[in-house]
């Protein structure tokens, strides 16, 4: 009953951690699902191999986010091999942590360019394959669905990692204005706020147990996060089961924003 079963869904940045376990998720539900990566060949290979072995279909697309050409090549790959876009996971982001007095202007602008402006870019592509859709208008369900992975640093202020959190805190105003934008014509958009998910951004973390205890006690579950637990709701939020949400934000962090 999700109903994304034959729904084309691309993923960026798949090739790890939580993209990768979105993708494997869409393709449990039988999905056709686009892999981008950045430079992880292997890992979206990887990705790919579990969407098939679950019964889904899709294929792996090299491309930045940040770059306006490989963004609009690689929808158009999409469109290519499938005719269509119903789901985009805006998921692709990187951290460049440094003190504010000594952060370089390239730290800035990789993050900002790679999280935010990828998420534009990708958005852009996306917004124009749904309006060129016209089958379920108006009275149907949603006609195409975009998901904007940010994080609780959205709203969460995070000192040494102001060039992330800024981004972050883009996200969920580009999300909410975009999703006022374009609801009359039926397309939802959300966000997926994660708090600590268990993967490679972060894997200083996870391989020493005194930073894990110091974040653990942060999370009022008393529970790291892994991909799964994201790529479930993400499901779910692209699916018509929840067909009358839109401009919200999920967070999915064990009770992290409640402190
Ligand atoms: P990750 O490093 O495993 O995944 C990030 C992915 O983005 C990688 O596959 C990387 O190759 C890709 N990527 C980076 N730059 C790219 C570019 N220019 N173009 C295309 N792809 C690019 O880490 P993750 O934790 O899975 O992160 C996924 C998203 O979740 C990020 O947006 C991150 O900010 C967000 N997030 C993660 C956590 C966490 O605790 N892990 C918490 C909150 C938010």
């Amino acid at each position: 009953s999700l109903e994304v079963i034959g729904q084309t869904v691309l993923v960026t940045g798949a090739s790890s951690g939580i993209g990768q376990g979105i993708a494997i998720e869409f393709g449990k539900q039988g999905a056709n699902v686009v892999v981008n990566y950045h430079s992880d060949e292997d890992g979206a290979k990887y990705t790919l191999e579990q969407i098939i072995r679950a019964g889904g279909k899709g294929f792996i697309h090299k491309a930045n986010v940040g770059k306006e050409e490989e963004v609009v090549a690689m929808f158009n790959k999409a469109v290519d091999e499938y005719g269509t876009l119903d789901v985009l996971i805006n998921n692709a982001g990187i951290q460049k942590d440094s003190e504010f007095s000594s952060m370089t202007l390239d730290q800035w602008n990789m993050v900002i360019n790679t999280n935010l402006t990828g998420q534009f870019l990708c958005a852009r592509e996306a917004i124009q394959l749904f309006e060129s859709k016209k089958e379920s208008f108006p009275e149907g369900k949603a006609i195409g669905n975009i998901i904007f992975i940010s994080s609780v640093h959205d709203i969460i202020p995070w000192a040494c990692h102001v060039n992330y959190a800024s981004s972050k805190g883009g996200i969920l105003m580009l999300m909410k204005s975009l999703a006022l934008e374009v609801a009359p014509k039926k397309i939802r958009i959300n966000g997926i706020s994660p708090g600590a998910i268990a993967t490679d951004i972060n894997d200083d973390v996870w391989n020493d147990d005194e930073k894990k205890n110091q974040l653990l006690k942060l999370i009022p579950y008393k529970r790291i996060g892994l991909p799964e637990d994201i790529a479930k709701v993400a499901v779910w939020l692209a699916s018509g089961d929840s067909d009358y949400i839109t401009g919200t934000t999920i967070y999915v962090d064990g009770g992290m924003t409640l402190y």
